[in-house]
């Protein structure tokens, strides 16, 4: 057999990792490295000068001019966490290196941590990369299908409208010569012409080409400047449809994934995230060798993320279907990533604002945190809030309220 570039290209061996990132001390300079690039600057005054205070179990940086003091891990993925630096880079490390991704199972028994910790430390870090997908959109000619999570239930609908099916569009732009570039997956609440044409205008550069099969929504996407050539399958097998030879390629390598590493998942709730880390996994393909120092950039330009809002997912799940913008402070250096727009925000009746809780670094997800005082649901504006407690295993569907949303 060939030897794939891809599939034989080298990663970064566990020797390789332990000798960077084996010592608390390595993965702190790692991470301030990475978090300040140019150096250490204040983010009250922008001065550059600063002492480092180790009186607690971590460092903390003070700026000579206005003794602002910020912690290493503020207003990073890794807020709030109690978990040493050197677990947390082990789950970057193993995350990045594993070809079809990896359990929160796994992840438990390679670190040592009880499931809850390692779930958590699963999704925040999904959450990092499906953060980071968000920043890019296709362009050029770019095949697209609908696709479905989860099976027909016994007696239930079969097809399109199963119940128990989770819609997503699956898209994938290719080079001049054919090559796939891009994918992106992104769940839709229903493959209805409105929803599309969201989709489209959040994920698609205006000009692309766009090949379909005849599904009739997929003409939705000149709402967003591009051009739509359906083709006609007309019966014909997938192997006999070279037009959609990549998105079904995707298709199968996510099927291969998703069955190999995982017994089950809430797909309902946690497909966005689950189908972003997928895309970001395929989408740094050919570099497996600096994927973990990848993730780890992704991680630090990723807002906190709290566990009541990790799993606040359905509305985030259903912002990403609506379409986001690009957020401030997250670089945008490709001309493939998204130009920005505007943002959404909510206000909360009382006055509460994430600026306020996190300070006023900018946050890059456009999703407000719960208000800290409240954990029960409440609705504010056409936004869903969903909460359960922290630490809370809910024993049935948490509660929910959803406003003005198809
Ligand atoms: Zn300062």
């Amino acid at each position: 057999m060939a030897m794939n570039r891809v599939q034989f290209q080298p990663g970064l061996s566990m020797a390789e990792f332990f000798a960077q990132f084996g010592t608390e001390t390595q993965c702190e300079s790692a991470l301030a490295a990475t978090r300040w690039p140019d150096g250490f600057r204040c983010s009250r005054c922008n001065a550059s000068a600063h002492c480092i205070l180790r009186a607690s179990s971590r460092p903390l940086f003070q700026c000579n001019a206005c003794r602002h003091q910020t912690s290493l891990i503020a207003g990073t993925v890794f807020q709030g966490t109690k978990l040493s630096l050197r677990r947390w880079f082990m789950a970057i490390y193993l995350i990045s290196q594993a070809k079809t991704g990896l359990s929160a199972l796994a992840l438990m028994r390679h670190l040592g941590v009880s499931y809850p910790t390692a779930w958590l430390v699963h999704h925040k870090l999904m959450e990092a990369m499906a953060a980071r997908e968000e920043c890019y959109v296709l362009e050029g000619q770019v095949q697209i299908d609908d696709a479905y999570l989860g099976g027909e239930r016994n007696g239930g609908t079969a097809g399109r409208g199963s119940e128990n099916k989770l819609p997503f569009i699956a898209a994938v732009s290719l080079t001049d010569d054919g090559r796939p570039v891009r994918a992106k997956l992104t769940p839709v609440a229903t493959f209805s012409s409105e929803a599309v044409a969201r989709w489209a205008k959040s994920n698609l550069a205006a000009g692309c080409t766009v090949h379909s099969d005849g599904l009739g929504c997929f003409r939705a996407v000149t709402a967003a400047g591009c051009r739509h050539e359906p083709v006609t399958i007309a019966g014909r097998k997938p192997k006999e449809l070279p037009e959609f030879q990549w998105v079904n390629t995707v298709l199968g390598n996510l099927k291969t994934s998703l069955s190999g590493c995982y017994h089950a998942f809430a797909f309902r709730k946690y497909a966005a995230r689950y189908l972003g880390a997928f895309a970001y996994r395929f989408n740094r393909r050919f570099n497996l060798k600096t994927l973990h120092q990848r993730l780890l950039v992704a991680a630090v330009h990723c807002a906190p993320q709290p566990q009541r809002v990790i799993r606040m997912a359905e509305e985030r799940s259903c912002s990403r279907s609506f379409g986001r913008s690009r957020t401030p402070g997250t670089p945008a250096s490709s001309s493939r990533r998204r130009a920005s727009a505007p943002q959404t925000s909510v206000a909360h009746p009382t006055g509460y604002t994430p600026a306020k809780a996190f300070g006023q670094r900018p946050k890059c997800r456009d999703v407000q945190p719960m208000c800290p005082v409240s954990v029960a649901a409440h609705v504010s504006g056409s936004t869903l809030f969903n909460s359960c407690g922290y630490g809370e295993r809910p024993t049935r569907a948490p509660p929910m309220v959803i406003l003005g949303r198809s």
